[in-house]
C-alpha cells in the first residue's frame, strides 16, 4: 500500500484519490475550498464563489476519455453523473444512419453536462471511500523534503493540522499551483515551465429549456464561426445549455458583451446560437466572462531527469490549455489513471516512478498541448484580423483543410476521422492521412467544384450593429 498525499481536491485530485483508493492505497486529500457540492447543483454551480477555480462556471464538454476512464475506474461515478442529468452524445448521432461500425466508434461520445455534476459525483464517491481522508477547507502550505540523495525527495506535505507523511505527493492544485514555487524556495532545480499567453476571452451565459418544449433545435451544429469570433452552444444536464462567445481580448467591443441584452443580440447573429435561443429558454445566469488564459506546460523534470522524486503533477498543474479543444478534464483523468496504475512502485522505487511518469506525460499529454499552442497561434491571428473582414482568397491547402471539415458533416467516414482527433484518440495527420479519408475528401471536392471556405457567423458590420444598434435612444 502506498501512502499518497493529494494536494488539491478538484476534478483531477478527487478522481486520482478514488482511482488510488480502489487499488488499495491510502490517500489524504487536502483541498482549500471548504464546500462539498451535491445537495443543490444550481446553487453549487452558480453561487459558489471559487477564486481558485475561475473556470468553474464556464461551459465544459467532456471528451471521450472522460467517459472511458471513469467507466473503467469508477463506473459508479459515471452512472451517478447520468442519474444527475448528464447526457451522452455519440458523434454519429448527427447522421440518420451511422456508418458500418468500426472498433472504437461506440466510444466517440461527448458527455454533455455542467462540470459541477462530475464534481458532485466525485465528492459523493470519495466521501464514501474508506481509504480516502478528505480534508476540505485545509489548504496545503508547503512540502516536506528529504535532501540526502542526489535528487531531493518529497516525503510529505504541510498544512495547518501538521505534517502529512507520504510515499507519493500529487500536485493537483490546478492552473495556479503553488508547488513549483515551493520547490524553488526549497532550493530544488526549477520546474520546466513553458508559457504562452493567449489573447482570447470567453464570454458565456446559461439558459434552461422550457420543460414543455423541445430538448434541442434538431440537426444544428454546435458552433458558428466568423472572421473575428466564434459563437457556440454547450448542451448540458437537466435542460441547461450555455451560449459562449469567443473573441480576441483586443476586440474593442468585448466589454459591451457583459450586458445581457447586448450579449443576446450579438449571440443571435451566429446561426448555431440563434437556433437554440429560438427555443425561448429561460436565462439562468448573468453574462460570465473569463480572460487571462495561457497555454502552460509545467514539467517537474528537465534534461537531467526529474527535479525531485516523490512528487508528480496531474491535471492543470501539468498541462493547462486554452479550452478551444476542451481537453483539460480528459487529460487530467488520463494522468490520474496512470498514477493510480503505477502507484505501487512509487514507494519502492521513487526515481523510476518519477521518470516513468514524466516520459509518459511527454508522450501522451504533451502532443495535445503542442496542438493547442499551434492552433492558438493560427486562431489569434484570425481573431485579431485588423480589417475584421473575411481573409483573402484561401490557399489550396486552406481550401483542402476547410473541405475536410465541411465534408465531415456529410460523410460519416470523414466524421469518424474528425471525431477521433477531437476525442484525443489520434493526431490529425494519422486520422486524416488514410487513403480512405483522402479519397472521400477528394471526391467531395470534385462534387463541389465551387467550394470556398466561408464563415457562417456574422460579418463585422452585423456584429457591430448588434453591439450598438442604430436608432433613437440606443
Ligand atoms: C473557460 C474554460 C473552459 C473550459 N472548458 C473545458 C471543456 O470544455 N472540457 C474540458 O475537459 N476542460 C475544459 N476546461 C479545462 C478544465 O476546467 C480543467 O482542465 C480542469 O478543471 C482541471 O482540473 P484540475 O483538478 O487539474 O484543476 P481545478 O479544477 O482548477 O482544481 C484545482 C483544485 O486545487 C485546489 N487548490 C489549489 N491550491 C491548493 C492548495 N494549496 N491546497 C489545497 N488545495 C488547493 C483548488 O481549490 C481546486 O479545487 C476549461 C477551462 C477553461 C478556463
Amino acid at each position: 500500500m502506498t501512502r499518497v498525499a493529494m494536494v488539491g481536491g478538484g476534478i483531477a485530485g478527487l478522481a486520482a484519490a478514488l482511482f488510488l483508493a480502489r487499488r488499495g492505497h491510502s490517500v489524504t486529500v487536502l483541498e482549500r475550498d471548504a464546500r462539498r457540492p451535491g445537495s443543490d447543483l444550481d446553487e453549487d454551480f452558480f453561487a459558489w464563489r471559487r477564486p481558485g477555480v475561475p473556470q468553474a462556471n464556464q461551459p465544459h464538454g467532456l471528451l471521450a476519455p472522460v467517459r472511458t476512464v471513469l467507466r473503467a475506474e469508477t463506473p459508479d461515478v459515471y452512472d451517478a453523473m447520468l442519474r444527475m442529468g448528464a447526457r451522452e452524445r455519440n458523434e454519429f448521432e448527427w447522421f440518420d444512419a451511422p456508418p458500418p461500425a468500426r472498433p472504437g466508434d461506440e466510444d466517440l461520445v461527448t458527455v454533455q453536462t455542467r462540470r459541477i455534476v462530475l464534481e458532485a459525483a466525485l465528492h459523493a464517491a470519495v466521501h464514501r471511500e474508506t481509504g480516502v481522508d478528505v480534508r476540505l477547507g485545509e489548504p496545503a502550505e508547503g512540502l516536506v523534503l528529504d535532501r540526502h540523495g542526489d535528487v531531493p525527495r518529497v516525503t510529505g506535505v504541510r498544512s495547518a493540522s501538521g505534517h502529512h507523511d507520504a510515499d507519493l505527493v500529487v500536485d493537483a492544485c490546478g492552473r495556479r499551483s503553488p508547488v513549483p514555487g515551493w520547490l524553488a524556495e526549497a532550493g530544488c532545480r526549477d520546474a520546466v515551465v513553458e508559457n504562452h499567453r493567449i489573447g482570447i476571452a470567453y464570454v458565456c451565459r446559461w439558459y434552461r429549456l422550457r420543460p414543455d418544449g423541445p430538448r434541442d433545435p434538431g440537426r444544428v451544429k454546435a458552433g458558428s464561426v466568423s472572421a473575428f469570433a466564434v459563437g457556440g452552444v454547450f448542451p448540458s444536464d437537466n435542460g441547461t445549455f450555455a451560449v459562449s462567445l469567443t473573441v480576441s481580448t483586443a476586440d474593442p467591443t468585448r466589454g459591451a458583451l457583459r450586458d445581457p441584452a447586448v450579449f443576446e443580440r450579438v449571440a443571435r447573429t451566429f446561426p448555431a446560437v440563434a437556433a437554440w435561443l429560438a427555443l425561448r429558454p429561460e436565462a439562468i445566469s448573468d453574462v460570465l466572462a473569463m480572460g487571462g488564459l495561457d497555454n502552460r506546460w509545467t514539467g517537474l523534470a528537465d534534461a537531467a531527469g526529474p527535479v525531485v522524486t516523490g512528487l508528480v503533477g496531474i491535471g492543470d498543474a501539468v498541462t493547462y490549455t486554452n479550452p478551444t479543444m476542451g481537453q483539460g478534464v480528459a487529460l487530467a483523468l488520463q494522468a490520474a489513471q496512470w498514477v493510480a496504475r503505477h502507484a505501487a512502485t512509487a514507494a519502492q522505487d521513487p526515481a523510476s516512478f518519477a521518470d516513468g511518469y514524466h516520459r509518459w506525460a511527454g508522450r501522451t499529454l504533451r502532443p495535445w498541448f503542442d496542438v493547442q499552442v499551434a492552433m492558438d497561434r493560427a486562431n489569434e491571428a484570425q481573431l485579431r484580423n485588423p480589417a475584421r473582414t473575411s481573409p483573402q482568397p484561401p490557399t489550396a491547402a486552406a481550401r483542402e483543410k476547410a473541405a475536410l471539415s465541411a465534408c465531415s458533416w456529410e460523410d460519416p467516414v470523414v466524421m469518424r476521422a474528425r471525431a477521433r482527433i477531437r476525442h484525443l484518440v489520434m493526431p490529425a495527420d494519422q486520422a486524416y492521412g488514410t487513403e480512405e479519408v483522402r479519397e472521400r475528401v477528394a471526391r467531395w471536392l470534385a462534387d463541389h467544384p465551387d467550394f470556398t471556405p466561408a464563415f457562417d457567423g456574422p460579418g463585422r458590420e452585423e456584429w457591430e450593429s448588434a453591439v450598438k444598434p442604430a436608432g433613437p435612444g440606443v
